[in-house]
Parts: structure tokens; sequence; C-alpha cells
């Protein structure tokens, strides 16, 4: 999963400083193309609702208003907080992993900007999201509600009990670094459910890891790729 190089921002900072509206869709096609060959390259082929989610979903809007002209490079972002939008290839990688369905219920813990909420609302059903700072989560419940995701339900706490109330979940995805499974989340996955997990410490090898409830209850785990994510806090 390749970074930009410099000349790369710098030659796409002056391209984006002078798009309008409309350039912005030209710009996300030419990363959701490069996405896409990234992760084809690396082993995981988008499928085609994947690749039209990423495709529909307008990144610059999950961005601090300074970072716009970057929206649509394959990297990760401050949102503020010490915490990051992800990059858009792993986005893409754990939409794909997780393979949802129209009719399906998801969780999402750490809902950040409310991006991968966003890119999985286009596919599922319903989209549940819990994010552990407050002002965070205001911004993207709001944020989501104005662009017109009424499948996405946004609240503040800590994920790492996931949402009993509303379990139980199809797929679940983790978008912060644990340092195991948390229980109560294997627990609200439906039998032949998947959840998608980065685990492991900050600054240490991460991995993501698939992990998937068969139907008579019993959890397989694989290990995919490494990962750099912000770490899963909070009082557990
Ligand atoms: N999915 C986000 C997006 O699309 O913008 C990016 C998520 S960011 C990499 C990780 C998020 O997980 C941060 O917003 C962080 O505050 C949140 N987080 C960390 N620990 C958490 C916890 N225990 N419960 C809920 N959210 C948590």
């Amino acid at each position: 999963m390749k970074c930009p190089s410099a000349l790369g921002v710098l030659i796409y900072f002056c391209s984006a400083v002078s798009s309008q509206g409309a350039e912005f869709g030209e710009l996300r096609h030419k990363l959701v193309e490069e996405v896409a060959a990234s992760a084809r390259d690396d082993g995981f082929p988008l499928s085609p609702r994947v690749i039209a989610a990423m495709e529909k979903v307008e990144r610059h809007r999950f961005v601090p208003a300074w970072l716009v002209p970057f929206a649509y490079l394959n990297h990760p972002l401050p949102i503020g907080h010490g915490q990051t939008i992800s990059q858009p290839v792993v986005v893409a990688v754990m939409t794909e992993l997780l393979n949802v369905k129209n009719g399906d219920k998801v969780l999402e813990i750490g809902t950040g900007s409310g991006y991968q909420a966003a890119v999985l609302a286009e596919i599922a059903k319903s989209v549940y999201s819990i994010e552990v700072i407050e002002p965070l989560e205001k911004q993207a419940a709001e944020r989501l509600k104005s662009l017109g995701y009424g499948n996405v339900t946004v609240k503040m706490g800590d994920g790492y009990y996931g949402w009993p109330e509303a379990a139980p979940f199809d797929a679940i995805v983790v978008t912060a670094a644990a340092s195991q499974i948390p229980p109560p989340l294997l627990k609200q996955l439906k039998p032949g459910g998947r959840m998608v997990i980065p685990l492991g410490m900050q600054f240490v090898t991460q991995y993501l890891m698939l992990v998937e409830k068969r139907a008579d209850g019993s959890v397989t785990t694989r290990q995919i790729v490494p990962v750099a994510f912000v770490p899963l806090t909070g009082g557990h």
C-alpha cells in the first residue's frame, strides 16, 4: 500500500486548490482507481459494490477545511484530538474483508470522521458506530446527518463493550488497535458474521485480523496484513 511522493503531494495540492465542486469527482475517481490497483496488487481485489461505495462517498466532506486539498490522496489525515481519518486503501480493504451485503447491520468501533461509516452505509442496511471522544462523535453525527446518511446511528462511549441493545451484528469493524479481541464484540457478532480488527500495540507491528464466527458458534482468526492504527482507548 504505497504512499504518494512529496512531488506528487505538491502537484496534487496545486491542482486541487484550483479545483472546484465537480472536479472533486474526477479526483475521487482517480483515487479509487489507485486504491483498487493497490488493493489488487496486495492480493485484495475489490468487489464492484466496494468500488461503487468508495466512488460515492465524498472524502473531502470528512476532513478539516485546511486539509480539503489533500482529501483525495491515498493517505491518512489528522482530524483533531490526536486522531486520524484512515488511509482510503485501508478503508476499502477492511470493507471488502467484511463482505457486507445489502440487508446487513454493521457495527463500527471508532467513528472518527464518519468516513468509514459512510462507506459502509452505502452498502449495508444500517450502521451503528461508537466513538469515545465526545467532540468527534458530535461532529461525525452531525456530518453524517447533513449528508443524508439516515441509516447510520452514532453514539459516544467505549466501543470495547459494543452496542448490546442493537446486537447481534452481521459484521463488526474496529478502526483502532486493540491488544485482544474484545469478548463483548465477539458475543455481539452473529453466527456466520465477520469482524475485522487491528490487533497489537501502538508503535509495534499491528496486524489486521479477520475473525469469522461459524454457524455453530466456533471462531476462526486469520492474520491479514501489517497495519498502523491509533490505539483503542477507554476504561476497559
Ligand atoms: N473510522 C474513522 C474514520 O473513518 O474517520 C477513523 C478512526 S480513527 C483511525 C480511530 C478512532 O477510534 C478515533 O476517532 C478514536 O477516538 C476512536 N477510539 C479509540 N478508542 C475507542 C474506544 N474505546 N471506543 C470508541 N472509539 C474509540
